[in-house]
C-alpha cells in the first residue's frame, strides 16, 4: 500500500465532507433513507485516514473502508430509482477517492468491482428502467474510469517526484534530506525495541588536490566509485547517504560501536585497496552508537564528527570512534 501525503489526507477529508453535505441537502429529493446512506458512504472516505495512522495493519482498515462505502452507496441508489438515481455515483466514491493509497493491480481490481457492482446494482434493481434509459450509468461508469485512471497517472508523477527528491543525482545513494525521516522511523523502533543504532561518518582525505590537480570530472568519479565501495561490506538493513561533497555517512541499526568500528575498518580498507576513479586516495571515519531511549539523530551525529575530526587530526586515514579511541586499537583489544 502507498503512504498518501498530508495535502492528499486532507484532500480526501474535505472532498467526502463536501459529498456527505451534498447528499444529505439532497434528502428532500432523493429520499431520507438514500441520504442517509450516501451520508454514510462520504463519511467512511472522511474518517478513513484517522482510523489508519499508527495502525498495524493500515490496508485492512482501507479495503473495509472501500467495501462498506460500496456497500452503504449501493443501498442509497437502490433504495432512491436504481438505474435513474444520482445517488448511484456515490458508488464511485472509494476507487476516485482511494485510487492513491492503492498498488495498481490493487486499484483495477477495485475498479472492475466498482463497475460490476454498478452495471449489475442497476440491473438488478431495476431491469426495465435500465433498458428504458441506462444512459445515468453509463455515463457514471465512464466517469469513474476517467478520474481513477487520472488519479493514477497523477500518484504515478508524485512518486518519481518524491524519488527523485531522496535521491543524490551523482552517486545514485540516499541524499542527506532523506535521512532525517528514515532516522526518526530507526529512532522510534530502538526506543521501542531497546536495540541500538551506530552511525558512521566519512569524509574522504585531501579530496579537493584530486579537483585541483585532475581536474573535477575526475573528482566525480572518484566520488561515485566511494559511493559503491560503501555499500559493499553492508547488510540490507544498513544505509549510506551522501551528506554533501565528500562527506558521507552509514548508519548501522542493531550495531554497537565494536561492530560498527569493524564495518568501516574494512570500508576504510577497500576504498584504499581499490583506488577509487583510478585515484590514490583514502578515507577517514567517525563511529558513534546509542542504545534505546539514548537514539537521538544530533548528539550520535556530534559524537560521530568528532571523531572524524579527531581521526583527520591524527593524521586521516583511519577510523576513530566515539571517545576518541582508534579502530585498529579496539579491534586488537577486543
Ligand atoms: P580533508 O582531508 O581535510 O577532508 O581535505 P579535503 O580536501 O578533502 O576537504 P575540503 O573540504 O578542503 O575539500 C572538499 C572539496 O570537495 C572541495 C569541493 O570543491 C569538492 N567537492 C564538493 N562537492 C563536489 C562534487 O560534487 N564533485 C567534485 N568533483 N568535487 C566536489
Ligand atoms: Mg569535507
Ligand atoms: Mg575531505
Amino acid at each position: 500500500m502507498l503512504e498518501a501525503g498530508s495535502l492528499v489526507r486532507l484532500t480526501r477529508v474535505w472532498v467526502s465532507l463536501l459529498v456527505a453535505v451534498a447528499t444529505a441537502a439532497a434528502g428532500p429529493w432523493v429520499g431520507w433513507w438514500p441520504s442517509i446512506f450516501g451520508v454514510l458512504a462520504a463519511l467512511q472516505v472522511a474518517t478513513l485516514d484517522r482510523r489508519v495512522v499508527g495502525s498495524a495493519r493500515p490496508e485492512r482498515y482501507v479495503a473495509a473502508s472501500f467495501l462498506s462505502t460500496a456497500i452503504f452507496a449501493t443501498a442509497g441508489a437502490a433504495s432512491s430509482g436504481g438505474p435513474q438515481s444520482p445517488m448511484l455515483v456515490l458508488v464511485a466514491l472509494p476507487a476516485i477517492l482511494m485510487a492513491n493509497r492503492f498498488r495498481r493491480p490493487v486499484v483495477v481490481a477495485g475498479l472492475t468491482a466498482t463497475l460490476v457492482i454498478m452495471l449489475l446494482g442497476s440491473v438488478a434493481v431495476d431491469p426495465a428502467s435500465f433498458a428504458d434509459d441506462p444512459s445515468l450509468v453509463l455515463i457514471s461508469c465512464a466517469l469513474v474510469i476517467g478520474v481513477v485512471v487520472f488519479t493514477l497517472s497523477l500518484s504515478d508523477t508524485e512518486m518519481a517526484l518524491r524519488e527523485d527528491a531522496r535521491v543524490d543525482h551523482l552517486t545514485g545513494l540516499n541524499n542527506r534530506a532523506s535521512l532525517a525521516p528514515r532516522f526518526e522511523e530507526l529512532r522510534s523502533n530502538a526506543r521501542a525495541t531497546g536495540c541500538s543504532i551506530a552511525l558512521v561518518v566519512y569524509d574522504l582525505d585531501c579530496f579537493k588536490s584530486v579537483n585541483d590537480d585532475l581536474g573535477h570530472d575526475r573528482g566525480d568519479a572518484v566520488l561515485r566509485d566511494t559511493a559503491g565501495l560503501l555499500r559493499r561490506h553492508l547488510r540490507a538493513a544498513d544505509l549510506v547517504y551522501r551528506l554533501g561533497g565528500e562527506e558521507f555517512c552509514v548508519v548501522l541499526p542493531g550495531l554497537g560501536v565494536t561492530q560498527a568500528a569493524e564495518i568501516a575498518q574494512r570500508q576504510r580498507e577497500s576504498i584504499e585497496e581499490a583506488r577509487p576513479g583510478g585515484v590514490a586516495i583514502t578515507i577517514s571515519g567517525g563511529v558513534a552508537a546509542a542504545t534505546g531511549c539514548e537514539v537521538e539523530w544530533d548528539p550520535l551525529f556530534q559524537s560521530a564528527d568528532a571523531a572524524l575530526l579527531l581521526a583527520k587530526r591524527e593524521g586521516r586515514n583511519r577510523i576513530v570512534v566515539a571517545g576518541g579511541e582508534d579502530a585498529s586499537a579496539l579491534a586488537a583489544a577486543a
